[in-house]
């Protein structure tokens, strides 16, 4: 028998996250495997799917007969490209990830099950895929349109496209790809979008545009074999443009020269689990890595990248590295919302819906115009409570109220997910009189059908008011049937979360209002006033789209009038509202101005959460403070002591966090890159043994 070795292997596993095993394990193959080739290969009892990383040499550590044999390869599928194992490889390191958690976790689940006859049927229905039809005609480009196309073309970037709410920013994202395939009719397209059931029209569109078969889908919505099926025409080459949500920006696309970030602001671009990447920032990446041209689209862009865009100016100032193009005008004639500021101080004490909104309102329905509701909050009342003893329905698991559902009377948690039955009587006094506190949508759609009962449509028939939000739309498809309701006119008031702000296009409502958005002003997070600001503006962008509707109006119901968020939404002024943050962030330090990441401990008691993070930190402190280099690095990195998180406990787990925080990213990689070892040396210690787990969250959204 031939004892030779054959070749030596590199393979990305999917391994535990914080396994002491590194990720990449070594095998041996008789046959040769080029980087980047999808192979079969036992782990543990299992059999599991690989990615040849690199051709190495043999392991030093373990006897050329310990090493185990590749079992297969997936035969047919070209290898995936160096481009996409570096961008794995960079998130993984990024985001403080193993390697081959972030790379099987790329990869569509499906893949793990196929044998080969299977692939290699999936692989010849792909033939199908012809070529791309010539592009249906879109509408003349209006001429701040055509005047961002005429920079696109150019070339260079990234860009930001800063265009106001019906500007027309999705023509310009079509032209660009147009514009792509035209050039060079071999290339891919990858267009972002933030959730993609919110806005089915979009898919349509660019199904329409370019034909079926130039477009794939890639979403968490599509089953299996649909997520395999167009990975495999984005892998391929076959699927000219893929539209999709995060996890696209991972997609195989060998011939990819165009991105598109649409609503590049949106907080759905941050993976919340596993590796918490950002697609945004990874597609800047990809694109710069793999010379493709990057489009950042937004009427309220981040303020991260608002600041990367900015001018260069005479104090030297040199400017951003990204190129910002300006839509300010909408399409046609249409104008923004008049923005009216109701000073609830003089409504009376408890008035869910002022006089004037709700005069608005009527007004909407007797000339049959919509109105768009906005409330952020699910359910009937956040709290119920006892008015005898003061109980309050607080969650057993978590530092959270049950939130009342009158619809089937339960009391849910929206953490846990724990629910029961509204009590008959207070379970701490036995009183029966306990009452909700605070309101959500489904009240406020219970209240909006009582106040406006005597009132009629023009056609006579009474009006109809629907709601939108996480609970009405929980059945597959109901989403998509309600929202077309609306754009049918079927609907003449609407009330809902935030899911009714973002990104529609309807062309009816002429009145939209926020009914209790101050909340958010006071709240500990940084960032809040930014995703406030931008929810507002983007719940003002779905009124007035269409001239022909006549003028429409916002109106912000609130304690605080003079508050200068509202007074920039009052103007339609980002720039202004920016500015202003943006100064706020430069003299307190704060991203962008500074880089932070959290460390992350679960355990089922706070002080072990606490006592883990707060043990890392002198660990890691100590192991730097012995070197000078490590010196001079924690002269640039803040570690701040442990704290419980916002939301303390969920599911009976005690949560707490340490941030990082340093003005060079590169400082704090390069902390953050000590900080693994440090953990596992630590998570030994028998102080530590009730440690559930711990994470690491580099760029945090929510601090
Ligand atoms: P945004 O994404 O900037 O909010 P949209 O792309 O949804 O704006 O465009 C707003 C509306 O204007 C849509 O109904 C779209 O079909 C229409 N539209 C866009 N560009 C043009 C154009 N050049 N001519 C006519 N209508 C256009
Ligand atoms: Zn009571
Ligand atoms: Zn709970």
């Amino acid at each position: 028998m031939d004892v030779s070795p054959g070749h030596w292997l590199d393979i990305a596993v999917q391994t535990p996250a914080h396994s002491a095993v590194g990720s990449l394990l070594s095998y041996r193959s008789p046959v040769a495997h080029a980087a980047g080739q999808l192979v079969r290969v036992p782990l543990g009892r299992r059999e599991v799917l690989g990615v040849v990383w690199a051709v190495g040499r043999a392991p030093t550590d373990l006897a050329p007969e310990a090493v185990k044999p590749v079992l297969g390869a997936l035969e047919g599928l070209p290898p995936l490209n160096a481009e996409w194992r570096q961008l794995v490889a960079f998130a993984a390191q990024y985001y403080q990830r193993s390697l081959g958690e972030v790379a099987l976790s790329a990869l569509p689940p499906q893949l793990r099950e196929l044998d080969s006859t299977q692939l290699a049927r999936r692989l010849k229905k792909l033939q199908a895929h012809g070529a791309p039809q010539t592009p249906a005609a879109g509408p003349p480009l209006s001429p701040q349109q055509a005047q961002a196309l005429t920079r696109l073309r150019e070339g260079g970037g990234p860009f930001l496209l800063f265009g106001n709410t019906g500007s027309g920013k999705t023509e310009v994202y079509l032209r660009a790809v147009e514009d792509l395939l035209a050039r060079a009719p071999q290339a891919q397209a990858l267009l972002m979008v933030p959730e993609i059931n919110l806005t089915p029209q979009l898919e349509a569109r660019v199904r329409e545009r370019f034909g079926e078969q130039a477009v794939v889908a890639l979403h968490s919505g599509l089953t299996p074999a649909q997520r395999l099926k167009s990975w495999l025409a984005a892998h391929h080459g076959a699927a000219r443009i893929v539209l999709g949500t995060r996890m696209a920006v991972f997609a195989s696309m060998p011939q990819l020269k165009l991105i598109v970030v649409d609503e590049e602001h949106d907080a759905s671009y941050k993976q919340q689990e596993g590796a918490r990447y950002s697609a945004r920032d990874l597609a800047l990446y990809r694109g710069q890595q793999c010379g493709a041209q990057v489009l950042l689209g937004s009427a309220t862009p981040s303020l991260e990248s608002w600041h990367h865009s900015r001018a260069a100016d005479a104090d030297g100032d040199p400017g951003g590295r990204y190129v910002r193009l300006l839509m300010p005008e909408r399409i046609g004639a249409a104008t923004l919302p008049v923005v009216r500021r109701v000073d609830m101080n003089h409504q009376p004490r408890r008035t869910v819906l002022s006089a004037p909104l709700v005069q608005a309102i009527q007004d909407r329905v007797q000339r049959g115009e919509q109105s768009m509701l906005l409330l952020n909050r699910r359910g009937y009342a956040p709290v119920l409570h006892c008015t005898d003893c003061g109980w309050k329905s607080e969650c057993r698991h978590c530092s959270a109220f049950r939130v009342f559902h009158k619809i089937d009377r339960t009391l849910r948690c929206h953490h846990c997910g724990a629910t029961e039955r509204v009590p008959r009587a207070c379970p701490a006094c036995g009183n029966a009189d306990i009452a909700p506190l605070g309101r959500g949508t489904e009240q406020l759609e219970e209240h909006l059908g009582e106040l406006l009962a005597g009132v009629q449509r023009p056609d006579g028939q009474p009006v109809r008011v629907a709601r939108i939000d996480a609970d009405t739309t929980r059945h597959k498809g109901a989403l998509e049937s309600q929202l077309a309701q609306v754009h049918r006119g079927e609907v003449d008031v609407l009330v809902g979360t935030q899911m009714i702000a973002k990104g529609h296009d309807f062309r009816r409502i002429t009145l939209v209002a926020a009914v209790n958005p101050d909340s958010a002003l006071f709240s500990s997070d940084f960032r809040a006033p930014e995703r406030l600001f931008a929810l507002l503006m983007q719940a003002a962008g779905r009124a007035g789209r269409d001239a022909a509707q006549g003028p429409s109006e916002m109106l912000v119901q609130t304690f605080h009038p003079t508050h200068p968020l509202f007074e920039a939404l009052k103007r339609h002024d980002y720039p202004a509202f920016a500015a202003s943050e943006l100064a706020e962030r430069a003299s307190a330090g704060l991203p962008p101005f500074s880089h932070q990441a959290l460390l992350r401990a679960d355990a089922r008691e706070q002080s072990v959460a606490q006592g883990f993070l707060n043990a890392a930190r002198q660990a890691l402190e100590a192991e730097l403070a012995d070197t000078p280099e490590g010196t001079a690095l924690l002269a640039q990195v803040s570690l701040y002591p442990a704290v419980p998180m916002g939301l303390q406990k969920v599911a009976d787990v005690e949560r707490a966090q340490m941030l990082l925080e340093s003005p060079s990213r590169q400082a704090l990689h390069r902390v953050l890159g000590r900080l693994h070892a440090v953990l596992h040396a630590l998570r030994c210690e028998p102080a530590h043994k009730g440690l559930i787990r711990w994470l690491v969250d580099v760029d945090p959204q929510a601090i």
